[in-house]
C-alpha cells in the first residue's frame, strides 16, 4: 500500500490555496465571485520585463545556469541591495531562486537541525511555521495585536527565548498583517539576536508596497546574523515568473546553494533574464503601484469600517485583517458565508492565527472593491 512519509503527512495544504481553488470551481461553474484571496498584484508585468524575456529566448538563454543564479543578476540584485537598502554584499553572497518561497524553504533547511526552535511573530503568512516544521524545526508564535496595529513587543520576543532557539523570522511590511516594523524596533531586535546569538531571517517581499511609514532592513544592524530574502513576484508584478533571492552570510548562502544544487539546479533562466531588467530598472512601476494600492487601502479600509466590519489600517502590503464578528463569531463559517451568500473569497484567519478575523487581498480594482463592498453590504442587511 501507498504509505507517505510522516513528514509530509504532517504538511498543511495552504489555506489560501484551499479557498481559491474552492472559488475557482464556483467560478468554473458559471458563479460569478470576486476573488480577494490571492496575494498578487493585478498588474501586468511592465513590457521592459517582457521585453528582456522575449531578448533572452532570442538569444538562445535557454539551458541551465550556474546554481545560485547568472552573474549578470547577482551583479544586479547586488547593486539593488546597496542602492535601495543600504546593504553591502558581494555577487557571491547573493542566491537567486524560484521564487522567495523557495529561498525561505532552503535557508531553513540549511538552518534548522531537529528541534530547533524558530519564533514568528503572529498573526504570520501561513506558510512560515509549516516549512519551518517540514524543515524539522518547532515554530514558535510571538503574538501581536491588532490594537498595537500588530507592531512586535520586544520584551515578548525576549519572553520567547529558549536555549533552543535559533532563528527570529521577520515580515515587514507583513502579510497578513500590513505592519511595518519601525527602526526603533528593528535595532532592538537586531540587539537582542546579538545578545542571545540569534539568526534573522527577514522576509522583505513587500517593501516597495509601503505608504505611511519607511520600510528598513535590519541587515543594516545585524548583517553578520541575517538573511535578508526577496524577489520579484510581488515589486514587479511577476508572481508566476517565479524569481526569488537571498542575501546573508557567505557561509549560509553556500549551503542554500548546495541543497538548490540537489533540487530544483536554479531558477528558470528567461525568468533570471527578465529580473536582471525587472531589478535594474522598475521606479516608475513600483511608483505607479504604490499610488494604485494606497487609493485602493483607502477605500477598503473606509468601506468595511462603515459597514461595521473592524478593519485596522495596514501601513504597507496589500491585506486589511476584517473583523468578522458581525456576520459569524467563527471566522471559518463567516469566510463560507461570504463566499457562499455575497459571492467573495476571503481566506479565514484561522491558519494565520488570526482568529475572529478574514483576510482580504485588495490587490484589485477599485470596480471591484466597491463590488465587495456593496455585496458585504447585502449579507450584512441580511443577517
Ligand atoms: N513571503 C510572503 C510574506 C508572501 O506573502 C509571499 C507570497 O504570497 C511570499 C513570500 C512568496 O512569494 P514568491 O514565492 O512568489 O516569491
Amino acid at each position: 500500500s501507498l504509505t507517505l512519509s510522516q513528514k509530509v503527512r504532517n504538511l498543511k495544504p495552504s489555506s489560501t490555496v484551499v479557498v481559491s481553488s474552492r472559488a475557482l470551481a464556483l467560478q468554473r461553474a458559471g458563479v460569478d465571485i470576486i476573488s480577494m484571496a490571492v496575494g498578487e498584484p493585478d498588474f501586468d508585468t511592465p513590457p521592459h520585463v517582457i521585453a528582456a524575456a522575449k531578448a533572452a529566448m532570442d538569444a538562445g538563454k535557454t539551458r541551465y545556469t550556474a546554481v545560485n543564479g547568472i552573474p549578470e543578476l547577482r551583479e544586479a540584485i547586488a547593486a539593488k541591495l546597496q542602492r535601495e537598502n543600504g546593504l553591502t554584499y558581494s555577487p557571491d553572497a547573493v542566491t537567486v531562486t524560484s521564487g522567495g518561497k523557495q529561498a525561505l524553504f532552503n535557508a531553513l533547511f540549511a538552518l534548522l537541525d531537529p528541534g530547533d526552535e524558530v519564533l514568528i511573530p503572529s498573526p504570520y503568512w501561513v506558510s512560515y511555521p509549516e516549512m519551518v516544521s517540514f524543515a524539522g524545526g518547532v515554530p514558535v508564535a510571538v503574538p501581536t495585536t491588532s490594537e498595537s496595529g500588530y507592531q512586535l513587543d520586544v520584551d515578548a520576543v525576549r519572553a520567547a527565548i529558549t536555549p533552543r532557539t535559533k532563528l527570529l523570522m521577520l515580515n515587514s511590511p507583513g502579510n497578513p498583517t500590513g505592519a511595518v516594523f519601525p527602526e526603533s524596533t528593528l535595532r532592538e531586535l537586531a540587539a537582542l539576536a546579538q545578545e542571545r546569538d540569534l539568526l534573522i531571517i527577514t522576509d522583505e517581499m513587500y517593501e516597495h508596497i509601503v505608504y505611511d511609514a519607511d520600510q528598513i532592513s535590519i541587515a543594516r544592524f545585524a548583517p553578520e546574523r541575517t538573511l535578508t530574502v526577496n524577489g520579484a513576484s510581488k515589486a514587479y508584478a511577476m508572481t508566476g515568473w517565479r524569481i526569488g533571492y537571498a542575501a546573508g552570510p557567505l557561509a549560509l548562502i553556500q549551503a542554500m546553494n548546495a541543497i538548490q544544487g540537489q533540487s530544483t539546479s536554479n531558477a528558470n533562466s528567461i525568468a533570471q533574464w527578465a529580473a536582471v531588467a525587472a531589478v535594474t530598472d522598475s521606479d516608475a512601476f513600483i511608483e505607479r503601484s504604490r499610488a494604485a494600492f494606497r487609493q485602493r487601502r483607502d477605500r477598503i479600509v473606509a468601506g468595511l469600517n462603515a459597514l461595521g466590519l473592524e478593519t485596522p489600517t495596514p501601513q504597507g502590503a496589500f491585506y486589511v485583517l476584517t473583523d468578522t464578528a458581525p456576520i459569524h463569531p467563527d471566522e471559518l463559517e463567516a469566510a463560507r458565508l461570504i463566499l457562499d451568500e455575497a459571492r467573495v473569497a476571503v481566506v479565514p484567519g484561522t491558519d494565520f492565527a488570526a482568529p475572529g478575523r478574514v483576510r482580504l487581498s485588495y490587490a484589485t480594482s477599485l470596480e471591484k472593491i466597491e463590488e465587495v463592498l456593496d455585496r458585504l453590504k447585502v449579507l450584512l442587511d441580511s443577517r
